[in-house]
């Protein structure tokens, strides 16, 4: 197992769709400066390369204060050429930490899937990912000659194991003083609603041999959800939101939701008719207790 001493500058060198984001959010959040995100953080749209000049100027000076503080950054960009490796190496040396490549191992073919694969902003076009590639290749000998004090291939860092201590250092699968069916339901509104979203549900009904309900709260608007398991794989089980029966009966009745868009399309009222089933009243979709 290799293991890159730290604080250090650690720089991945990949091309295009090699992994590099995903290995590098086996770092702590803050260790990692990716250029995509301060494309984002300038123009609202990290695939756009005119706003590179202004993503570097801030990559670069987040690295320099945080060098300055002597912390450790994963430097998350495909770093082809030798001048931008050089940039890195420096800062690195001049705040006297070590400076540690990282090249990626995926096979061109792969990368290019990979790329494929991305929305339309962020895809690069094919003779650039093979540009980089190339690039990568040609430069991988000469690395500590350029000046790395480390260099290793991303498939000798054992870092799963890393990213699972601090997720479970994060979420701790229960302590002593929660019940686990209480912790289970919260992740299970994390996993549903993203983490943003599930700050805002709580479970508000929790009743043996019922489905549990909860409501997603701000201020003074609220949906509420059903949990529901009467399917028989629990790989359908899934939310229903609670609206107004269209029947006109008080209700309740109830709409599959299946992540953040279906809530949005609920909170619209802009659900396709013929999935709503009303409890009370019978009206709309057959009872899924038929199944
Ligand atoms: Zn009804």
């Amino acid at each position: 197992m290799h293991l890159i001493p730290e604080p250090a500058v650690i720089v991945m060198i990949g091309a295009s769709g090699s992994g590099k984001t995903t290995l590098a959010r086996t770092w702590p959040a803050d260790y990692r400066l990716a250029l995509d995100s301060y494309r984002w953080v300038v123009c609202g749209d990290a695939g756009d390369q005119e706003a590179t000049a202004d993503a570097v100027f801030l990559l670069d000076a987040v690295l320099e204060r945080r060098l300055a503080r002597g912390l450790t950054c994963v430097v998350d960009a495909t770093n082809a050429r030798a001048d931008v490796r050089r940039r890195l190496i420096e800062a690195a040396h001049a705040h006297q930490l070590p400076a540690a490549a990282v090249v990626m191992t995926a096979p061109l073919e792969q990368c290019l899937t990979r790329n494929a694969r991305r929305p339309d902003n962020r895809r690069v076009p094919d003779i650039e990912v093979r540009r980089q590639y190339q690039q990568i290749s040609l430069a991988r000998p000469g690395l500590h000659a350029e000046g790395f004090d480390h260099v290793v291939t991303d498939d000798r860092l054992l870092r799963l194991r890393l990213l699972l201590q601090r997720a479970a250092d994060r979420h701790p699968d229960h302590q002593d003083d929660v019940d686990p069916s209480e912790h289970a339901r919260r992740v299970l509104a994390r996993r549903f609603f993203g983490e943003d979203l599930a700050e805002a549900f709580n479970w508000t009904q929790l009743r043996p041999q019922h489905d549990p309900i909860g409501a997603l709260t701000i201020g003074g608007e609220e949906i509420t959800l059903a949990y529901r398991t009467w399917l028989p794989n629990p790989m359908d089980w899934g939310f229903e939101a609670q609206v107004p029966c269209l029947g006109g009966c008080p209700g309740p009745a109830w709409v599959p939701v299946h992540g953040p868009m279906d809530l949005l399309a609920t909170y619209d009222d802009d659900f396709p008719e013929d999935v709503v089933r009303c409890d009370r009243c019978g009206a709309g979709a057959t009872s899924r207790e038929a199944v």
